[in-house]
């Protein structure tokens, strides 16, 4: 996988040569290049930004210099844009979009239920006010040939630059990594680019260690609690049945932990269960827990 990351802070990124992340690009799993957006300004500042149309505090990313770079790394031609939003001139054909390209060849990932196309180039953007980046889309992201991160700083940048890519046709997303305001996108595109990455084939040490975790999975539960030697700490055991060595019991304790550490903190995750898919077991620890599994979903019986 092929990975661009456009900052003015690119150093930032050289903790990528740590850890997983830095034997991943030795092995040549991953290829990362971090590029500084100052590298396409012209003027002696080297400025980035601009005041606000309309007003209003801070400074926008202005879209010259982003496009400037994004056209370079891209291998597009500058267009104009009707008001349509559409590009004039056929130019920039390659980069179809995603869900165009791969139509013919989509497949589902039964390990996610997400969309899995054979993703080319996807261009992304790290914002507060964008939809939130999931695993499912962290397992979609790991099919793509090739990544562009583009880090936001001050009030954000301007709000043409994905509009203009997308229409080139260019494959562009816009994720939030949760509901909180960062100084700059470095840190998105790190927590993002790490949730990808780790699901490459060949990436992990033990690939197993990616198939039962949290959000992972067609169900996408939380996962069980772990413990690990002592048996006793300070006082504090481990439950028997872990210690039990029956592996059957074993399975269905931690099954009925992720049933019920979800349903206690993440219950919109149990409302997307399929109720067909569910085992008699689970079925019976589910209306334990006070939620109704005829219907097609599970639905919370009211609690007191
Ligand atoms: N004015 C923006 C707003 O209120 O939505 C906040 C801009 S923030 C200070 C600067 C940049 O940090 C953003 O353009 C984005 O790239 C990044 N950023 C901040 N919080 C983020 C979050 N929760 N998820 C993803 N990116 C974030």
């Amino acid at each position: 996988m092929q990975i661009d990351i456009v900052s003015v802070f690119p150093e930032y990124f050289d903790v990528l040569n740590l850890s997983l992340f830095g034997k991943a690009q030795s092995k040549g799993l991953v290829s990362v290049h971090a590029h500084n957006l100052r590298d396409w300004t012209h003027d002696v500042h080297h400025s980035v930004d601009d005041t606000p149309v309309g007003g209003g505090a801070g400074m926008v990313m202005k879209p010259e210099v982003w496009a400037e770079c994004l056209d370079d790394l891209l291998g597009l031609e500058p267009r104009e844009v009707n008001a349509d939003g559409e590009s004039d001139g056929t130019g920039n054909a390659e980069h179809q979009p995603a869900s165009d390209s791969a139509s013919a060849d989509t497949a589902s990932d039964s390990d996610s239920q997400a969309p899995v196309h054979n993703l080319d180039t996807v261009l992304i953007f790290p914002n507060p006010s964008a939809p939130l980046f999931t695993q499912r889309d962290a397992t979609e992201l790991s099919h793509a040939k090739r990544l562009m991160f583009g880090c936001g700083r001050y009030e954000g940048y301007d709000a043409r630059i994905p509009e203009y890519y997308r229409a080139q046709g260019v494959d562009v997303r816009e994720y939030s990594i949760g509901d909180y305001v960062l100084n700059g996108g470095e840190v998105a595109v790190s927590v993002m680019l790490e949730a990808i990455t780790r699901l490459l084939p060949g990436f992990m040490g033990n690939p197993e260690s990616i198939v039962e975790e949290s959000y992972t999975g067609s169900e996408a539960l939380l996962e069980h609690r772990q413990y690990t030697r002592p048996a006793v700490w300070r006082g504090m055991g481990v439950p028997d049945v872990l210690l039990s060595g029956d592996h059957g019991k074993v399975d269905r304790f931690r099954r009925d932990e992720a049933l019920a550490r979800t349903d206690a903190i993440r219950p919109d995750l149990i409302e997307q269960l399929d109720c067909a898919q569910l085992s008699k077991a689970d079925r019976k620890t589910l209306m334990a827990l006070g939620w109704e599994v005829s219907a097609e979903h599970p639905r919370r019986l009211n609690r007191e």
